[in-house]
């Protein structure tokens, strides 16, 4: 029996052709997943537009909401081990990531935003009229659809479900059809915590189900991580529909800059774990490489071995430190890619192919290029696997074209230096337009620091503080008191 939407309290059957997820590893089906029809997409936006203004979640205060978000915490780490194993099992990643990253990082973005519950302020204004008095509220933005893609599907959800809900709001989810099942999961754990009905909705189900959404007058803001291509049919559908708000996480193309002066050693195994993570799946993932042409020759070399030592196999055994690939869809780009990196002229130093020993499901060979040119596609398309490019600098470049070159490219989501000298880093720093700039390190994000692109990386900023703005109107209150 296929999975079932959650709608206004209720677990029903989708209206639309089911959609199975399968592992990654295997290849093997792991179940049927309900596609939701657009009658149950109206049903579930009706369910979250009454359940905004009802008691049972309006009406509740600031320390009983924050009460309800712990709630949630405390449940996804009761259950932490089980939804690792079934992150692992649909999305592929090693049960490492899956417990460290995806479980513990749902978590943790719950129990800070239950504590932000009671801190969401507005201000008094030093407005210019006589006896009036100024003063600001922080409402709920409404109805959100809450659209995520299949690399960090229980994290990703983690950090648009936790301010949404901290904040009021009442959301539908739409998890990606390829790997939806922690998003299942977390909603009946929800369902556990005391959300009223109708505040929480899933619909699972394809971009269709997506789009639906997009297009819908009742939904308020679309808070959607995903690739830039679909990015722009939302804002396209935004426009078209009642102008809803959009928050835009979307791909990324990061450039590793590794200065002169850079200690190869902490350099190769900081970028293998920033390019390889989740087997590469990573929209800050370090992909474009431009070292000192003097220090070449050993990063290349250090880099490759430590590529082709990188242990490939299925996330459940915990042995493995590469994964599979999402999907047999997704295999198929990435080999495109790497096809079209060796006809442009790119060298392979090692990898460049389907890794079958790893197991039957969709295992791709760490791969690294060097020969590289700014102008080849693999510089320039989102590969989204573990395929690493690496380009020198000459001494005569001047740091202002470095940083040209690493600015040359369509998105600004991550970038990262690795140097000793406080300089550099901090030209680099000032120069790369990209959300975030990572100094000697791998692209960890934290729920305290904003998280968003530049360019067609995207619009708006998740975490922190900055997604209480983004799931917030600011009503401006005038109170006249001079009659
Ligand atoms: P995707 O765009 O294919 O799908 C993402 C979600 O959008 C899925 O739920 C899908 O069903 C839905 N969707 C598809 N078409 C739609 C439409 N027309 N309208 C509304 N929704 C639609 O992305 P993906 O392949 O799942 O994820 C990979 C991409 O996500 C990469 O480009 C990656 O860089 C990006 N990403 C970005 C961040 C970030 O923080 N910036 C984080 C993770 C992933």
């Amino acid at each position: 029996m296929p999975t079932r939407l959650y709608i206004d309290g209720e677990w029903i059957a989708g209206g639309g052709e089911p959609i199975p997820t399968l592992d990654p590893a295997t290849a093997q089906l792991i179940d049927e997943v309900a596609t939701a029809a657009p009658a149950d997409v109206d049903a579930a936006v009706t369910a979250a537009r009454r359940a905004l203004t009802a008691p049972a979640w309006a009406g509740l205060l600031p320390v009983q909401r924050a009460a309800v978000l712990f709630r949630i915490a405390a449940l996804l780490e009761e259950h932490h081990e089980e939804l690792a194993r079934l992150e692992t099992r649909d999305q592929g990643q090693p049960l490492a990531i899956s417990r460290a990253v995806s479980v513990t990082g749902a978590a943790e973005h719950f129990r800070y935003y239950a504590g932000w519950v009671t801190k969401i302020q507005g201000s008094t204004n030093p407005i210019s009229h006589p006896d009036t008095l100024h003063y600001t509220r922080r409402e709920p933005v409404g109805v959100n659809a809450l659209i995520t893609p299949w690399n960090f599907p229980l994290m990703i959800l983690a950090w648009k479900l936790a301010p949404a809900l901290a904040t009021g709001n009442t959301v539908i989810i739409k998890p990606s059809e390829v790997t939806p099942l922690t998003a299942i999961r977390l909603v009946e754990l929800i369902e556990r915590a005391g959300v009223p009905r109708g505040v929480v909705n899933l619909l699972t189900g394809d971009g269709a189900v997506g789009a639906l959404l997009c297009a819908h007058p009742g939904v308020d803001h679309v808070s959607y991580t995903g690739s830039t291509a679909v990015g722009k049919l939302i804002t396209m559908a935004s426009a078209q529909s009642n102008l809803k708000r959009l928050t835009l996480e979307l791909g990324g193309k990061a450039p590793s800059v590794i200065a002169a002066d850079a200690d190869i050693d902490t350099a190769v195994a900081g970028n293998l774990a920033g390019a390889t993570m989740n087997s590469g799946q990573v929209c800050a993932a370090y992909t474009r490489f431009y070292v000192d042409h003097k220090r070449e020759a050993e990063f290349v070399d250090k880099l490759a071995r430590g590529l082709a030592g990188l242990r490939l196999g299925a996330g459940v055994d915990e042995s493995t430190e590469l994964g599979p690939l999402v999907s047999e869809k997704h295999l198929g780009h990435v080999e495109r890619l790497v096809a079209v990196g060796r006809e442009q002229g790119a060298e392979l130093v090692t990898g460049g192919e389907r890794a079958e020993n790893a197991g039957a499901g969709y295992f791709f060979a760490p791969t690294l290029f060097t020969g590289v040119t700014d102008e080849m596609t693999i510089m320039r398309e989102e590969i989204f696997g573990p395929v690493l490019a690496v380009t020198a600098y000459s001494d005569g470049d001047e740091l202002d074209h470095l940083i040209a070159r690493a600015n040359d490219t369509e998105y600004g989501l991550a970038a990262t230096v690795w140097t000793r000298d406080i300089k550099t880093a901090h030209r680099l720093a000032d120069g790369i337009r990209a959300g975030a700039v990572f100094v000697n390190m791998p692209p960890i994000p934290d729920m305290a620091a904003p998280w968003g692109g530049y360019k067609a990386s995207g619009w708006g900023r998740e975490m922190g503080p900055w997604a209480i703005d983004a799931y917030t109107e600011i009503k401006s209150v005038w109170l006249h008191y001079g009659y």
